[in-house]
């Protein structure tokens, strides 16, 4: 049996089974699509908030090993602001957050109001994300099928496109779980089985942010995440795909510790009531309020800042690429990295809670060493013990076309810069 799924497993399968219309995949049954060859399969795994260097601790033995017969990036950079939900929708459109509106975890748009993490309607609303196109909306019109065990914004309709399989967010669900039903997703029979996939991974992060980047319990999360890529290899391994199959394994960002009292007061600066507060933490965020001098708030703070600095969103320094969005708030104030912005009134009732502060944090200057990304390819498109340069994190989208066989949305990638990581077949 086994011997009969390898041997249908490629092209052939995908053609014989395509062409039985009861088993035609419900939204992309064109003629093109149905007599497309479905290509190797490419699987997208982020562990969010693994810094590029954790790999070198020892505690990821099974992702070492894909690196060794694969392609290992010295590091991967991160679009500012090195946040969640900006640089994962960046991975998947190879747009700037600037230029994918996704500009913060948390934003306000004049017509939509505002967005945060934990508000599933708007993380729901394809209104948000649509000044990008994700990957799997350009592969299902060109006759692909996807797959997302969670992706941020495969949660949302955008322009009526999810993934043909993807599943609202719950971090409940073990990393077990999410490798077995990507495992599930490649069982399918070849009309229906996705040939984009994502998986994803939070706890590493977690960690991060709760016990610093050098604490133990990043290490046991590391020991954990690592555990879940070796039930995914050996799941491949078992139904003899691990050879046929694309793997991407990165993170969004890195982490960086920030030691207690770190912490910039931004109501001890300028009069937080005469201003719209959209974001604080590591990059701060304010509109104009109405009746309220703004010019001067600017000016004041636009002086040189201990442990901060900040701009008005036209004087953003250009390789920050950001500012021109209109979602971006008109004065940004970005912590030193190691630092954040908060208020002593948070900061008391944190502690009337019994929260303990943060001890690590993301989201700053994207070039800084810590904010860094893994990177690691493994397939039968990726050279094989390679060790490649740094790049930059909208790369990926266009490599993942050129991998899918699927012509790119515009985006802000360069194909060029990351063709090297593949074998010359697969260029
Ligand atoms: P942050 O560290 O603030 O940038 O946010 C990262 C957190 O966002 C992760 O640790 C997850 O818990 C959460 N997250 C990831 N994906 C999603 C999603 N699709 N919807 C809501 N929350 C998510
Ligand atoms: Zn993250
Ligand atoms: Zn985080």
């Amino acid at each position: 049996m086994k011997f009969l799924f390898r041997l249908l497993a490629g092209p052939v399968l995908g053609l014989v089974l395509t062409a039985c219309a009861h088993v035609s995949p419900p939204h992309s049954p064109t003629a093109a699509s149905a007599a497309r060859t479905a290509p190797t399969p490419l699987l997208l795994i982020s562990i969010d908030g693994y810094r590029y260097d954790y790999l070198d601790r020892g505690l990821s033995p099974t992702l070492a090993a894909l690196a060794r017969d694969g392609v290992h990036a010295q590091s991967m950079q991160p679009s500012f602001p090195s946040l969640t939900f900006p640089n994962h929708y960046t991975l998947v459109t190879g747009l700037r957050p600037d230029h994918h509106g996704i500009v913060h975890n948390s934003m306000r748009d004049p017509a939509l109001g505002s967005f945060s993490l934990s508000n599933r309607e708007a993380v729901g609303d394809g209104r948000w994300w649509a000044q990008g196109t994700p990957l799997w909306e350009t592969a299902d019109q060109q006759g692909l099928r996807t797959a997302t065990m969670f992706w941020p914004g495969s949660e949302a309709a955008i322009r009526g496109h999810h993934p043909d399989l993807w599943k609202p967010y719950d971090g409940n669900v073990t990393a077990a779980q999410r490798v077995d039903q990507v495992l599930g997703w490649l069982d399918l029979p070849a009309a229906q089985r996705p040939a984009f996939l994502t998986l994803y991974f939070d706890t590493v992060d977690h960690a991060g942010h709760d016990f610093g980047p050098d604490s133990p319990q990043v290490n046991e999360a590391l020991r954990d995440t690592d555990a879940a890529m070796a039930r995914l290899v050996a799941g491949l391994r078992q139904r003899h795909l691990l050879e046929h199959i694309n793997i991407i394994t990165l993170a969004d960002h890195g982490m960086a510790e920030v030691p207690p009292g770190h912490t910039v007061l931004m109501d001890a600066l300028i009069p937080l009531d005469h201003v719209q507060k959209v974001t604080m933490g590591v990059l701060a965020g304010f509109n104009p309020k109405p009746g309220y001098d703004f010019a001067a708030i600017e000016a004041q703070l636009e002086q040189p800042q201990q442990h901060m600095q900040c701009w008005d969103k036209t004087r953003v320094p250009a390789r920050l690429a950001y500012g021109h969005n209109p979602r971006v708030p008109q004065l940004l104030c970005l912590a030193d990295v190691g630092w954040t912005i908060s208020t002593q009134a948070y900061l008391d009732s944190r502690s009337r809670d019994h929260m303990a502060p943060k001890r690590g944090e993301h989201g700053y200057d994207n070039a800084d060493p810590r904010m860094q990304a893994v990177f690691v390819a493994h397939g039968p498109a990726f050279r094989d013990g390679v060790r490649f340069h740094a790049f930059s994190n909208v790369d990926v989208y266009p490599l993942m076309a050129h991998l899918l066989g699927i012509t790119p949305a515009p985006n802000d990638g360069d194909y060029a810069a990351v063709k090297g990581m593949l074998v010359p077949a697969a260029r």
